[in-house]
C-alpha cells in the first residue's frame, strides 16, 4: 500500500519549470498555463492515474479554467436531474461545481 497522504505534487509535475508552460487543455490550448486544477473525476475515481482522491490534476490557462468550471456546473446539472448527485464509484457528494473542482492552484513564476 502506498503511503501516499494527499495533495502533493507528482514528482513529474514538480520536475517541471513552470515558467512558459503551455496549458494541458485537450483542446491544444497554445496559452501560458496559470493553474494547476485538481478535478474529481466523478463515477470514474478510482482510475489508477488519478491521485489518492481520485481528482485528475489539469494544468491549464485562465480560459480554459473558466471552461472547466462551466463545464463542473453542466455536470452538477445533469446530476441533480437524475437524483444521484454523488459520485458513484466512492461516494462523494457532488452538490455545486467545487465539489468537482475541488482544488485551484495559481502557478508562481
Ligand atoms: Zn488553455
Ligand atoms: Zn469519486
Amino acid at each position: 500500500m502506498s503511503q501516499t497522504t494527499g495533495n502533493e505534487i507528482p514528482d513529474t509535475l514538480a520536475a517541471l519549470d513552470w515558467r512558459g508552460i503551455t496549458c494541458q487543455s485537450e483542446t491544444g490550448c497554445a496559452n501560458r498555463a496559470t493553474h494547476i486544477v485538481h478535478m474529481h473525476a466523478v463515477d470514474e475515481c478510482d482510475h489508477p492515474h488519478l491521485d489518492p482522491f481520485g481528482n485528475t490534476i489539469a494544468i491549464l490557462c485562465i480560459a480554459c479554467l473558466w471552461r472547466a468550471e462551466a463545464e463542473a456546473l453542466v455536470q452538477v446539472g445533469r446530476l441533480r436531474r437524475h437524483s444521484s448527485s454523488s459520485c458513484r464509484t466512492c461516494g462523494a457528494p457532488v452538490n455545486e461545481p467545487g465539489d468537482i473542482i475541488r482544488d485551484v492552484a495559481v502557478l508562481s513564476g
